[in-house]
């Protein structure tokens, strides 16, 4: 069976993703760092809907969690492989720069960016031996146009998106490609503390979106049908500039 791996899949965005690509017939890999009871809330969805689903706790940032816990799962399911990766799991430490803390900075930095490179290298070798696969980083409007008080969290996803662009052609031969996605402000976790009914007055179309239209936007492109699509960031973000 093709399985998708989606980081962060207990909350929020991956949640969403995790629940839209069972529904497209992917078994689904839902990873998490420390919140069990939320990920298995989604695999009950996705069970109890008719799909497959299991749980797979690491942290992203760490390399010897990601090849552990990867490593375990090909040796449990000899027959299966993952075809489609999305690397959305992320975290926001806001401050401004004169002000942030060695481990704001870091733990921003390495959750988003050594998180992609720990998880895609472990995944990709698959991909190319199969010449197959689909690779989809969660990037932000944060990392295209940058954000006061942001600059870890800019930082992290401006160069995920230039990962982005070097992966999509080192693999293209392969079959696989590497898109990104830029959400503007989607409904969370990670923006419940934001001012909503102010900010989405900057937002043309008068509202923060939902975490399902940035899913359905992934399952375009981890489809058939985005085969042609490569070293691409999306935007998705109500015509916020
Ligand atoms: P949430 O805070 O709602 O969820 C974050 C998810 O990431 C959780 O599943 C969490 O797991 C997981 N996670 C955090 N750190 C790690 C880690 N080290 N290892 C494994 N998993 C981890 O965030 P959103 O759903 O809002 O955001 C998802 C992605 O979308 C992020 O990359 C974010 O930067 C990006 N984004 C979000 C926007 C928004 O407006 N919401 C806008 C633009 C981009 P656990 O449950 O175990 O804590």
């Amino acid at each position: 069976m093709d399985y998708a791996l989606v980081t962060g899949g207990s909350r929020g965005i991956g949640a969403a993703i995790a629940k839209r690509l069972a529904s497209d017939g992917l078994g689904i890999l839902i990873n998490f760092r420390s919140n069990e009871v939320a990920a298995r809330q989604v695999a009950d969805y996705i069970t109890a809907n008719n799909g497959i689903a299991e749980l797979l706790p690491f942290d992203v940032a760490s390399e010897s969690e990601v090849d552990a816990a990867l490593e375990k799962w090909e040796e449990r399911h000899p027959e299966d492989r993952i075809t489609v990766l999305v690397n959305n799991a992320g975290i926001r430490e806001d401050n401004l720069l004169i002000f942030m803390q060695t481990e704001q900075w870091h733990r921003v930095i390495n959750t988003t960016l050594d998180g992609f490179f720990y998880t895609t290298r472990r995944v990709l070798k698959g991909m190319l031996t199969k010449r197959n696969g689909r690779i989809i980083n969660i990037a932000s409007l944060s990392g295209i146009k940058g954000l006061p008080g942001q600059s870890n969290y800019s930082a992290a996803k401006a160069a995920l998106i230039g990962a982005t662009k070097a992966l999509a052609q080192e693999v293209g031969p392969r079959k696989v490609t590497v898109n990104a996605v830029a959400p503007g402000y989607i409904k969370s976790d990670m923006t419940k503390d934001l001012n909503e009914s102010e900010l989405k007055k900057q937002v043309p179309l008068n509202r923060f979106g939902e975490a399902e239209e940035v899913a359905a936007l992934v399952s375009f492109l981890a489809s058939k049908e985005a085969a042609y699509i490569t070293g691409e960031t999306i935007s998705i973000n109500g015509g916020l500039l």
